[in-house]
């Protein structure tokens, strides 16, 4: 029988995506960073065991800036996920990128400012060991082979995804102005959000296979000509949204290698280099 407090496969994303499961247990894990946004809720799908942790908290009361991306990674990877997938709201940069958009992207912008982005930071851990430096490549940010796992799930739901873009990750919670907005889109960035940075680099980190996919909530202020992003529209067009892309999740969670099947990048993100500490 399955362990119900391990998971093989990580799911960040809230609560529309695993209410309905069977035998979903939650359980707490503490990490040397603190608490992660939330529980753990471990459930079942196609036969693989999956972590689902809601980013920002089950009452959504966390900001962007205020997750603990660095808890998160560990507590997943602690239950023995390696493989994640990250699904998160955006904004689109291009007017053929409007609502209901989705998009797997294939690099990433860091335009953050406040937020904790690695555990070699050289402090010590509670238990006494120190982090070595170490710089881990992030040419590539995502995986590629949850990569294609998302894109083949996504089309398999008659959901013809974009494949590939640049998420461009600001800091938020405020939506960017137009300056900003057009200068995103001057650059030929795809979309903008808030939480795709520090989670890639953090996955990479700690060798996990990491996949973005991005829903188009809007169409951000540079690529539009009304008022400009409201709150209520974004909600509106993921909840909009929200049924179909947990069809994609579960389907690219089925469509994923066995972990001890991994030949990508990410597996060996570190190349044998110490970290310092024990990898959870
Ligand atoms: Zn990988």
């Amino acid at each position: 029988m399955a362990n119900t407090e391990n998971a093989e496969i990580g799911v960040i994303g809230g609560s529309g995506f695993y209410s309905f499961l069977d035998d979903v247990t939650e359980i707490q894990v503490a990490t040397p960073y603190g608490a992660p946004s939330d529980s753990l809720f471990l459930g079942e799908i196609a036969g693989r065991r999956v972590a689902f942790l809601p980013r920002h908290g089950r009452a959504h009361h966390l900001p962007p800036h205020r997750i603990n991306y660095r808890a998160n990674l560990w507590a997943l990877r602690s239950v023995g996920a390696r493989q994640v997938l990250g699904p998160c709201a955006v904004g689109g940069l291009r007017q053929e990128y409007g609502p209901g958009t989705l998009l797997v992207p294939d690099q990433m912008v860091d335009r953050t400012k406040s937020r904790e982005q690695t555990y070699f930071d050289g402090m010590p851990l509670p238990g006494g060991q120190v982090p070595n430096v170490v710089h881990v490549s992030l040419a590539d940010p995502y995986c590629p082979v949850g990569r294609e796992a998302a894109l083949a799930a996504a089309r398999g739901q008659d959901w013809e995804p974009v494949d590939g873009g640049t998420l461009v990750v600001v800091e938020g919670p405020r939506f960017s102005t137009r300056a900003e907005s057009l200068w995103h889109q001057a650059q030929g960035w795809s979309v903008v959000g808030m939480t795709g940075h520090p989670e890639a680099a953090l996955a990479r980190e700690l060798e996990l296979c990491y996949t973005s996919l991005t829903l188009v909530t809007d169409l951000d202020a540079g690529a539009e000509t009304g008022e400009g992003v409201s709150h209520e529209e974004v909600l509106q067009v993921f909840a909009s949204n929200v049924e179909r892309l947990r069809g994609v999740l579960f389907d690219a969670v089925a469509g994923l290698p066995e972990n001890g099947a991994r030949d990508c990048l990410c597996a060996k993100a570190l190349g044998g280099m110490d970290p310092g500490f024990e990898l959870p």
